[in-house]
């Protein structure tokens, strides 16, 4: 059997990949509404145990298209030891068509070009970058520990080298305070960087973070659910992403909006003006999930 250490997460998109652990948590893991890595200490794999599962995975399959490597930001690993494991992925399996991977600004600024275009050139295909919000204040008060450019940056320079960038951003973040805020600056940080992926998901706290306890002590305020398509109708209005597959329609989603950037965003403007004057279209809290 693969040796997963502790939970394990993928993107949506990576749902039928293989998953294999090339860190252990998240070399950042203080964002206040993530959850994800709070039980795991953040350490690299030892290349080792990498191969060894990898070589486990070619006993149990036969044809394995794409490989997702775990967990939190893996991208933060040296490139050598990166091209260490992507070249062991070519030899064990030679018909893999893309690796995919989760990755942070900072994981992927401290790479130069040359060493983002030698991680493509052996096979890394996308990176999954969180934005979150575009607002730095936002940034900040989520201890995100980036800024919105050092985002954009990374999503650009990761795009020059030819990998796919997919971001994700969280419908609510800026909770009532800083609604509008994060709508508009949201759309402008992803105008800037034109990704191939944008995935919205909602905001959804869970008991075991900061942001939780900042939601009892009552400094901070979620959006309702119309006031989530409110924001989104400011999100859509002011997005200028040509060629960019826009999803929203992820378990968290109170609705669920998908189409490409930016030809259909009148239709789903019109989709989201039916879900305000009708919001018995909306989901039901008991049916969202992360
Ligand atoms: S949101 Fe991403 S970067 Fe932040 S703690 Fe969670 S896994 Fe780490």
């Amino acid at each position: 059997m693969i040796n997963y250490e502790g939970a394990v997460f993928r993107p949506p998109s990576e749902a039928r990949s293989l998953i294999i652990q090339a860190t252990i948590g998240c070399s950042h893991n203080k964002c206040s509404f993530c959850s994800m890595y709070k039980e795991k200490q953040f350490r690299a794999r030892d290349f080792s145990e990498i191969e060894k599962d990898l070589k486990i995975a070619r006993t149990m399959y036969s044809h394995i298209k794409r490989i997702f490597l775990a967990d939190g930001d893996a991208l933060i690993l040296s490139t050598e030891k990166l091209t260490r494991i992507l070249l062991a992925i070519q030899t064990i399996f030679p018909e893999c068509e893309r690796v995919g991977i989760y990755a942070t600004s900072k994981s992927v600024n401290i790479k130069t070009n040359q060493e983002l275009d030698k991680l493509k050139s052996l096979g890394l295909g996308i990176i999954y970058l969180g934005l979150e919000s575009g607002n730095d204040e936002i940034l900040c008060r989520i201890n995100k520990g980036e800024s919105a450019s050092d985002i954009v940056k990374a999503g650009k320079k990761a795009k020059k080298s030819n990998i796919l960038v997919s971001v994700t951003a969280i419908s609510g973040l800026g909770g009532q305070e800083l609604k509008a805020e994060h709508a508009l600056d949201t759309a402008k940080a992803l105008s800037l960087m034109n990704p191939d992926y944008i995935g919205f998901l909602s905001l959804m706290v869970e008991p075991d973070t900061d942001m939780w306890d900042e939601l009892s002590s009552g400094s901070f305020k979620l959006l309702t659910p119309k006031e989530i398509i409110e924001e989104m109708i400011i999100f859509l209005k002011n997005i200028d992403s040509p060629g960019t597959v826009f999803r929203s329609n992820h378990a968290s989603n109170y609705f669920s909006l998908y189409g490409n950037l930016n030809e259909d965003v009148p239709s789903m403007l019109e989709e989201l003006n039916e879900v305000m004057k009708d919001q018995d279209l909306l989901k039901q809290e008991f049916m969202r999930r992360l």
